[in-house]
């Protein structure tokens, strides 16, 4: 392909926008445009690697015994009533109403569509299980759009959904699509991991992030060599062992305006992991106490799945006072009523505790669980933190990674089918809910991890799987005879077997082509001038470790063949 014919508007310089290199990378290499906030149009270049990651993942896919069909990309209101998403999805939802006033919403994600499809289609054990997935364009209203299409408002995902007679055939299906999922990211290039991103709290492994490993990812990924890894949000934490002490009697101290941990540590010159911080919170609708040690975070996501909540938010300090009689800073686990009690598993251990007094400016030294305050629930409710070792091997430190979620797998079960009532019947005629996995993958999310994760500061380095060109040819003067009649034919023969040539025919300086062919980044540069001409030769240069040669056209020619087999 010509490069004067095509729609590739590189510049110079990214917008102020362009807030992270992937998303400067593709609007300078022409790749996309922002049309508003969250929203880009992919152009021609942009495209061509977007369908590279489409059709890995369609053979990955179909490999699995995958079957492609596309769903509409507006919802009617009613099906999302069934599942109670329709109030649940919130604000990033977003919603349209027909000339006849009928409410719908755009697709954030099918899983009522396609529910809908499978309990009108299918009836009987003998029809599962079935995988069939989609590449669709979704919708989300994020709060934050930012990072160019990493986190857009839309973009295109490639969403599956498998359908089985019980857990068991989930089970052995999850397996499958995780390996499955592995190969596409080994395929894309990716250095990447796999992370539970279930709690141990509802117990087992029942959903995996894919992760690409980049500075720039927006989520926390703890990992260890004995091969454990997690999203930091979903780590399990362990027990903390604590010294035996004796246990001391209860002492109330005066805490004048001193509130938070680190102060009051200080001013009784105690180290913060002899406190116990008390928070109210209010569960959807309930409020509720949770106990952390000094030196711990609450891990909200923990405490949602834990108490089976979809809304939690900190109590606003006029409920607190209603409950504990005392601010924000002197709270403690006695005296609580009508309040259940949640405290996280390394607290209960503490011996001879310091907590809040529920009693302004006071707190009280040597509380010890059982003797002197009680709870409902003792359960992993903290957030990981740098020097906790691994849950699995309990034996290593836990190291923390940066990554970009591309990927996210996940047993349903029957949530959907359930609510929705998509029911077959068994081999005895008996009906049962379907049993259901869903599975995303943020495709235009891939493209910018690719960058993220392969650039140099002249620009793009594709992997040579998903390379919009996997080579550019940049003959020095095309208009020159000969020098466009070995361009053509190499190009010729690289196209015949079905590689993607660009040729940069426009009358530009060398400097500015070879600058936009490095911006571009297709693995490896032909470039056809004269001076190598002489001797026969045209000069073959890699994208990745810069290296170049001289060489016939011919050799080149098999040389890149020999890299890209078809
Ligand atoms: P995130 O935590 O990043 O918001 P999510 O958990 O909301 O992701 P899923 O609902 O699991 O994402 O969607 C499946 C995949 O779609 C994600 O793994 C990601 O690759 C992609 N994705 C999600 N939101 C966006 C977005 N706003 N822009 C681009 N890709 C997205
Ligand atoms: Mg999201």
């Amino acid at each position: 392909m010509l490069f004067s014919k095509l729609l590739i508007p590189t510049l110079k310089e990214a917008p102020s926008d362009a807030d992270i290199v992937s998303a400067k990378l593709m609007v300078r290499s022409g790749m996309i445009r922002k049309l508003a906030s969250g929203f880009y149009e992919i152009l021609p270049l942009g495209l061509k690697a977007l369908r590279k990651i489409e059709n890995i993942i369609r053979q990955e896919l179909n490999a699995v015994g995958g079957q492609e069909m596309v769903l509409p990309l507006i919802f009617p209101k009613e099906l999302w009533l069934e599942t109670g998403r329709w109030s649940v999805y919130g604000k990033e939802l977003f919603r349209l109403k027909d000339r006849k006033d009928a409410e719908f919403c755009l697709a954030p994600t099918a899983e009522e569509a396609i529910v809908d499809l499978i309990r009108k289609n299918i009836r009987s054990y003998k029809q599962l299980p079935i995988m069939l997935y989609q590449f669709g364009i979704k919708f989300r209203d994020e709060i934050r759009p930012r990072f160019g299409v990493m986190r857009s408002r839309e973009f295109l995902m490639k969403d599956a959904y498998s359908f089985h007679v019980d857990e068991g055939d989930l089970d052995k299906y999850y397996k499958i699509m995780f390996d499955a999922y592995i190969n596409i990211c080994r395929r894309c290039g990716f250095k990447f991991c796999a992370v539970e991103a279930a709690s141990g709290a509802i117990g087992g492994s029942f959903s995996h992030e894919f992760m690409v490993l980049a500075n720039s990812g927006e989520e926390d990924i703890v990992w260890c060599k004995c091969g454990y890894s997690a999203n930091s949000q979903k780590a399990e934490s362990l027990k903390i062992e604590q010294l035996k002490e004796e246990f001391l009697s209860m002492t109330e101290v005066f805490t004048p305006n001193i509130g938070s941990v680190d102060d009051v540590a200080k001013f009784l010159s105690l180290s913060p992991d002899k406190f116990i911080k008390t928070m109210v919170y209010i569960a959807d609708g309930n409020p509720i106490a949770v106990l952390v040690r000094g030196d711990h975070e609450v891990n909200e996501v923990k405490l949602k799945l834990l108490l089976n909540v979809s809304d939690l938010a900190l109590a606003d300090g006029q409920i607190v006072v209603s409950i504990t009689g005392a601010p924000v800073g002197f709270m403690g686990p006695f005296g609580l009523k009508n309040i259940k009690i949640v405290a996280d598993l390394s607290v209960v251990d503490i011996p001879n505790a310091v907590v809040g007094a529920n009693k302004k400016d006071y707190h009280i030294k040597n509380v010890n669980y059982r003797r002197d305050y009680n709870v409902d629930l003792v359960a992993d409710i903290r957030r990981i933190k740098h020097d906790d070792v691994c849950p699995r091997c309990k034996q290593e430190k836990l190291r923390f990674s940066r990554g970009i979620e591309i990927g996210h797998t996940f047993k349903l079960g029957t949530k959907y089918s359930k609510s929705m009532n998509a029911v077959y019947l068994d081999s005895n005629g008996k009906e049962k809910p379907i049993v259901m996995g869903c599975y995303g993958i943020g495709v235009t999310r891939i493209l910018a991890a690719t960058i993220e994760q392969s650039h140099d500061e002249d620009g793009i380095i594709w992997p040579e799987s998903i390379a919009p060109f996997e080579v550019t040819i940049v003959p020095i003067d095309y208009a020159d005879l000969r020098i466009k009649n070995v361009t053509d034919k190499v190009c010729e023969e690289l196209s015949r077997k079905g590689l993607d040539v660009l040729i940069d025919d426009r009358d530009e300086r060398a400097g500015v082509k070879f600058k936009d062919a490095d911006l571009v980044g297709s693995p490896y540069r032909i470039t056809i001038g004269e001076k190598n001409l002489i001797n026969g030769n045209v000069e073959l240069k890699s994208r990745r470790d810069k290296s170049s040669r001289c060489l016939k056209p011919e050799a080149a020619v098999s040389e890149i063949l020999e890299i890209f087999p078809r």
